[in-house]
């Protein structure tokens, strides 16, 4: 297996500064193929079987101890609901308030370890999911969250394993930023974690976004609590334990599953909250920051409130487009992980001259889809989706579907639920551009389409920019230069990741940072330099070497 070891070089100190080198040297890990006769697909089959029928038990994990709470849930198996992948429980709200305490006495030491030790855990854990714990963590994201192979691979290893490297390079980076010394005066920026404990709380939808909510924090000299999504329970746990095995210390990161109201209510009702690290819905989104506001007032610290949410993603096609690459980016980007990525395309606009041959070849892949179980057959392109609640939420638009004048199912547009929650990938074409289906986020294998007169496109863009309250992500189709230099100033604040002749999926951690913004959510791009700013509490110290030997100043003679 292949290793990218960071080259760090000694840091060096003087007074209360400590200069890094000045580059850590990190790449991006290598996605693996998983071919038939591939020593990773073999160890992936083996790592499958293991798990085949079994239920993980997972404790709450407060300081060292593992702790049962009477409130027993399990992590079902989204393709096959009879199996149980995890049985794990809910912290109730005395022991979150232990797990904060807990968290809270251990901040002052974990804050004052040099960002390079705290740092080489993180390496040290990349290096060991890219290697020995790989097969396990893919082969729980495969059973618990439904993913396919390369699903599965491109969030559960080098997604997670490029934010531990990139982010804890950008830490040590930080510290190598410092202010100007003047004659008989240093100048020093330390980068303290924030006073008080950061909540981490993690969607379903990618292993690796949980590791880097609670992980990065962490890294900073934070200490954290972290709420994984019930949904996504046993690669959470398996993530976190890598990164205690990896030498990170009880109470700087605490495995905490709860209900999501009771977390929310306990940790914004704490004086010492000093931030949230969120990626979810909007809904749960303003409903935490809204209980920030409200306790603003009990708060230490102004909390740091970072979301990535939802998005309702476009793909713009102009008449000059590469039709090859509008179908092949648009399936993709649509039914991948059955639309359940926050960047999948679920609105297609379309000018009238090129809908009929676009059409075509949208059908003709869709009748090859396969959608099944991804463990057993590996020709599966994708699975079902995560649980019931989903599974009913994109039932309810596709009987919208079916019943509107305004829309015509031309693809799919059924589900069944007997043994996983599935559904077909499905394509809609929409009379109405401001219909639900248009503007809403569904979060499953539903592709809307618009199709336009060809010579309205200019108008068509300001339709995009206005269609729905989010800014996530966006791909326009074009050949003309005019084209896609007009749409990129028209759609400017329409998307916080843009593509241009791509598909609005499949960004890579430092070199497409993430996120959007309007209600997708506040931008703070994990896996780009900045982000690790988000979770520090500069303190800046000016030490004077030569004494003052005056009061009065010059001017007053
Ligand atoms: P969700 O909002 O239902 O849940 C997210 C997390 O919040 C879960 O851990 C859940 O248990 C918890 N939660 C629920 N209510 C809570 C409360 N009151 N207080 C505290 N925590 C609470 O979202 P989901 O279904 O897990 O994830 C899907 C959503 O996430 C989609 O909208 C998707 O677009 C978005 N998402 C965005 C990004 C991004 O980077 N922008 C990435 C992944 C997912």
């Amino acid at each position: 297996m292949l290793r990218l070891r960071p080259l760090l070089c000694q840091s060096w100190r003087r007074g209360f500064k400590t200069f890094p080198c000045a580059a850590v040297e990190v790449k991006n890990e290598p996605i693996l193929g998983f071919e038939e006769g591939s020593p990773e697909r073999a160890e992936l089959l083996k790592a499958l079987e293991d798990l085949k029928g079994k239920t993980e038990e997972i404790p709450c994990v407060v300081g060292d101890e593992h702790v049962w709470t009477k409130d027993i849930r399990y992590q079902l198996c989204p393709f096959n609901h009879s199996h149980k992948v995890a049985k794990f429980c809910y912290a109730d709200k005395e022991l979150l308030n232990k797990a904060i305490l807990a968290s809270v006495a251990a901040r002052r030491e974990w804050d004052m370890r040099p960002v390079q030790d705290r740092a080489q855990i993180f390496f040290k854990a990349a290096d060991v999911i890219s290697g020995p714990k790989r097969a396990e963590i893919l082969a729980k994201t495969m059973i618990g969250q439904g993913k396919t192979v390369v699903q599965a691979e491109i969030d559960a290893a080098p997604e997670l394993i490029d934010f531990f490297r990139f982010n804890a390079k950008h830490a040590i980076e930080l510290e190598g930023t410092q202010p100007l010394d003047t004659p008989g005066v240093t100048n020093t920026a330390l980068y303290r974690g924030l006073e008080g404990f950061v909540a981490a709380v993690s969607p379903f939808n990618f292993t690796a976004i949980g590791g880097n909510l609670a992980g990065t924090p962490a890294i900073m000299g934070n200490v954290v609590l972290w709420k994984p999504s019930d949904t996504a329970m046993s690669a959470s746990y398996a993530v976190y334990k890598v990164l205690r095995d990896c030498g990170l210390p009880p109470n700087i990161i605490q495995f905490v599953p709860a209900d999501g109201p009771v977390f929310g209510d306990t940790v914004t009702a704490s004086k010492d909250l000093a931030g949230i690290n969120f990626t979810g819905s909007v809904p749960t989104f303003k409903r935490l920051w809204k209980q920030v506001a409200q306790n603003l007032d009990i708060y230490k610290n102004f909390p740091r409130v970072g979301g990535e949410c939802g998005g309702k993603n476009f793909h713009f096609v102009h008449s000059s487009a590469d039709i090859e690459s509008v179908v092949m980016g648009t399936i993709r980007s649509a039914f991948e992980y059955g639309g359940q990525k926050c960047s999948a395309c679920s609105r297609l606009y379309v000018p009238d001259s090129k809908w009929p041959q676009i059409k075509e070849q949208l059908l003709a892949i869709h009748r090859q889809i396969k959608v099944g179980d991804p463990v057993e057959d590996f020709s599966t392109f994708f699975s079902a989706v995560i649980d019931d609640k989903s599974f009913a939420r994109i039932k309810k638009y596709l009987d919208h579907a079916k019943s509107s004048p305004n829309l015509t199912v031309i693809a799919g547009g059924n589900c069944d639920d007997k043994k996983g929650y599935f559904v077909e990938p499905t394509i809609i074409e929409s009379k109405d551009p401001q219909d639900p289906i248009m503007c809403e986020e569904i979060f499953g294998p539903v592709l809307s389409v618009y199709v336009y007169p060809e010579k309205n496109y200019k108008e068509v863009l300001h339709l995009i920019d206005n269609t729905s309250p989010y800014a996530l992500t966006g791909a326009v189709f074009s050949q003309d230069q005019t084209v896609i230099d007009e749409a990129a100033k028209t759609l400017r604040n329409a998307a916080g990741n843009y593509y241009v002749n791509d598909k609005s999926t499949g960004s890579v951690v430092a070199q497409q940072p993430f996120g959007g913004a309007r209600a997708s959510g506040t931008n703070d791009k994990p896996g780009g330099p900045h982000y690790v700013l988000r979770w520090t509490s500069p303190q800046m110290v000016k030490q004077t070497h030569v004494p003052l030997t005056e009061w009065k100043y010059p001017y007053m003679g």
